[in-house]
């Protein structure tokens, strides 16, 4: 059974990730033991990120144990493709799943005051997709924020917008201020006409100008779409700008950033002249059966958002303000420390007096201490995989409850490890003890409120 031999030549995964996993199953006695060896990684996980580790990464959400219990419910291995209803679906037996979606469905448009959404993508680049999918042709082109400047491949011509064959034109971006440079859109919109703006940001600081970009676009009939895969939970708390409400023909989201429920593409939109555009390119073009039970989990995530969200939301973006201010107060230089450091989940920093973003991300993850390396709107194409910042997001330590006061110690646990280059292990006990100090999710129906 060994199969060392299966060394390829060209591989694009870290070859010796894939070797030593070679040798764990090479040395299993049976397919039983092989199970058992990816439970056991699964649960080493479970121990480290889950129970010992301050996770600060922005794209992450811990999720409700009710949440975490309906993607593991029996209605996970039912197949159900189509459109919700009788007549719209190929298989029988749906009629509990009709009533999950529709209430996901309804769910999710009271909670975002919307007037259609869609619960189907099992992911926000696939939400993209249907957009582009939805809104454009090969050949229209599309505008799009560059990467350095917060920008994210679905939208780019290394993602699904550039594998569809759409031309993608740069959206100019302050470097400094972090948003839309309003006057240069205004020269260079009316050049490339584009079919659609998509403004979706990765790093994501401060409200951009949806509405006045709308107005510009306007005059040819550009449709605005907003990817808020960052920003869907602060939307829907009323913690953010509301782009649907300043004029945006679309908006998608990532349930499992700020949302802070299981991940999946949610697509919302309010123009009934998109909508079977849209529905029909989830399916039959992007989506055939959809994980009913990410769609169970989702609607109880949205349930627990109408409760919860808006303080939920507004602590989270709290923190991230509290978080910046006293990382910048121990000598790490943030972005935007001229305008309040930030709006969002989001604080960056510059890495770059510090061995830049990669060393430091790891520096930090040997005291538990996760976060993402981040480009910096000054990194160049050959700095991208040693970027210059990087980016720290508060969702997981505010739902265990943590508070102002925490964020000042989590930046001194930070600060002693890359300013005061103290070792990590060192640093190490006292970030497992914080982090073992607020063992509770709350924000949710099982846990309420966080105390105090
Ligand atoms: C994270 C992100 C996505 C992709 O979302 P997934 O749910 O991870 O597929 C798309 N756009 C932007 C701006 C993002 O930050």
């Amino acid at each position: 059974m060994a199969q060392t031999d299966l060394t390829n030549r060209i591989e694009v995964h870290d070859r010796d990730t894939l070797a030593t996993a070679r040798a764990v199953l090479d040395a299993c006695v049976d397919p039983a033991a092989m199970g058992e060896a990816v439970k056991a990684a699964v649960g080493r996980n479970a121990q480290w990120r889950g129970e010992d580790c301050i996770n600060l990464l922005a794209p992450e959400a811990p999720t409700s144990p009710g949440v975490r219990a309906l993607l593991a419910a029996e209605i996970g291995t039912r197949a159900a493709e189509g459109h919700i209803g009788r007549v719209n679906r190929w298989f029988a037996g749906t009629r509990h799943i009709d009533e999950v979606e529709a209430l996901c469905v309804e769910l999710l448009k009271r909670h975002f005051r919307c007037n259609y959404a869609d619960h189907r993508m099992c992911a926000s680049m696939i939400g993209n997709a249907v957009v582009y999918t939805a809104l454009t042709a090969p050949g229209d082109v599309v505008m799009t924020a560059p990467q350095p400047t917060g920008g994210h491949s679905s939208n780019r011509l290394d993602g699904p917008a550039g594998a569809m064959g759409r031309t993608v034109v740069d959206i100019p971006m302050d470097p400094d201020e972090l948003v839309v440079d309003l006057d240069l859109f205004r020269r260079a919109a009316p050049l490339a006409r584009p079919k659609l703006v998509a403004l979706g940001l990765s790093m994501t600081l401060f409200p951009q100008p949806v509405a006045a970009m709308r107005e510009v676009i306007a005059d040819w009939g550009g449709r605005f779409f907003f990817d808020a895969a960052h920003q869907l939970g602060l939307i829907g708390g009323g913690q953010f700008q509301d782009p649907l409400g300043e004029g945006a023909d679309i908006v998608t989201g990532s349930a499992g950033k700020t949302f802070a429920g299981p991940q999946s593409g949610i697509i919302l939109w309010n123009d009934p002249e998109i909508t079977e555009a849209v529905t029909t390119a989830v399916f039959p073009v992007w989506a055939a059966t959809h994980q009913v039970n990410r769609v169970a989990a989702l609607a109880l995530a949205t349930a627990e958002a109408i409760e919860f969200g808006a303080a939920l939301q507004a602590q989270i973006v709290a923190n991230a303000k509290a978080l910046a201010q006293a990382l910048q107060d121990r000598g790490i230089p943030m972005l935007g420390a001229h305008k309040g450091f930030t709006t969002t989940h989001q604080a960056i920093a510059d890495a770059r007096g510090f061995g830049r973003g990669l060393a430091a991300a790891q520096q930090l993850e040997r005291a538990n201490l996760i976060v993402n390396k981040n480009l910096l709107p000054a990194d160049r194409k050959e700095d991208w995989d040693y970027p210059g910042g990087l980016r720290i997001g508060t969702i997981e330590v505010t739902r265990f409850g943590m508070r102002e006061r925490e964020m000042e110690a989590i930046a001194e646990l930070i600060a002693r490890v890359l300013v005061r280059g103290e070792a990590p292990e060192a640093v190490l006990p006292d970030v497992v003890a914080l982090r073992h100090s607020f063992p509770t999710i709350h924000y949710c129906f099982e846990n309420g409120l966080p105390p105090g």
